[in-house]
């Protein structure tokens, strides 16, 4: 019996908030090389899900600037094809009302009407993120239990068993295991505005979408437990994660729009793209040195284990910037 391996495929998900910087179009050049050397499928998913922040002139913007560099994407995008469309999150409702359904017929989704202010005020300790873990102010005392529908808007929380570990070999930082009760507690699903946490959309778009590799920025590594515990509850499996380390301005903290000398207006102005992959490849620890390369040597240089497995590549120190 012949056996055939799964075709990879990979995703790019941004936010369309600002023009990318370096360390955007280093997670997604690593993401296509990863795709791309076994011959897989590549993504271009829009996450736009705030309205406020999401402006079409940065998906504009976000292509420019991946097709300056030839990363080039099979489904998704402006053109929207391929066969999970539409491939922006703002167009997904109808998928996120669906999950959210299979999600309350578990017993375990309950109305949370906690303002920001009754979160701080909760006893809950902190995590070493700041991020609060939920203290439990409107949790039904006995779970499962019915979806009680709300009597004033309420957002809808889901809670987390104390038995649900996610393990996972992380293909960067190896061996991961997260208690989500522990480090998080019952979280958000939906906001009481209507609004879809990113936690809720990105799982259900991954599973809809057949991804099973992804590659994104180490800072949601530990988003990781959350979205097992999702997939878990919605019946799928596991996808391949490789979560990469963060460039970092020279005070050591990860770019923002803020380092306007690194986001690509000023990269393009400053290298040309056989240039700018040279140096992307030498951060990705692909190349010797920073010489012009292309990405046909990328993909032959490509190998997960040359990854720094470090947080943070600070980008002055080889670059002086
Ligand atoms: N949209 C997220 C971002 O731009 C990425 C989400 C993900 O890769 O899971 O940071």
């Amino acid at each position: 019996m012949i056996l055939t391996q799964p075709t990879v495929t990979g995703r790019f998900a941004p936010s369309p908030t600002g023009r990318m910087h370096l360390g955007n179009i280093f997670t997604a050049l690593l993401s296509w090389l990863s795709v791309r050397k076994r011959g897989g499928r590549w993504i271009l998913r829009i996450e736009d899900l705030d309205p406020q922040r999401s402006k079409y002139q940065w998906v504009e913007m976000i292509e420019a600037d991946l097709q300056w560099l030839g990363l080039d994407w099979d489904e998704g995008g402006l053109a929207d094809t391929g066969p999970s469309a539409p491939y922006s999150q703002s167009r997904r409702n109808s998928h996120y009302i669906a999950a959210l359904e299979s999600l309350k017929a578990t017993g375990l989704v309950y109305p949370c009407y906690c303002t920001r202010a009754d979160l701080l005020a909760t006893n809950a300790p902190h995590q070493s993120d700041g991020r609060v873990v939920y203290g439990g102010k409107c949790r039904p005392s006995a779970l499962p239990c019915a979806w009680a529908e709300p009597q004033r808007q309420a957002a809808c929380r889901l809670h987390v068993t104390p038995d649900f570990t996610a393990d996972f070999v992380d293909q960067v930082y190896g061996v991961q295991r997260i208690d989500v009760a522990e480090s998080c507690g019952d979280f958000i699903v939906r906001r009481a505005d209507g609004a879809w946490a990113y936690q809720l959309a990105v799982v259900v778009d991954d599973i809809a979408m057949g991804v099973n590799e992804i590659m994104r920025g180490c800072d949601l590594l530990s988003s990781v437990g959350q979205q097992s515990y999702l997939r878990s509850l919605l019946g799928a499996g596991e996808p391949a994660h490789a979560h990469l380390p963060l460039i970092c301005n020279a005070d050591g903290r990860r770019l923002s729009k803020r380092d306007s000398s690194l986001a690509m207006d000023a990269l393009r102005e400053r290298y040309s793209p056989s240039e700018l992959l040279g140096v992307l490849g030498h951060l990705a620890g692909l190349c010797k040195n920073n010489a012009p390369t292309s990405l046909a040597q990328l993909v032959e240089a490509y190998d997960v284990n040359k990854i720094p497995r470090t947080e943070k590549i600070l980008i002055n120190d080889l670059y002086g910037v």
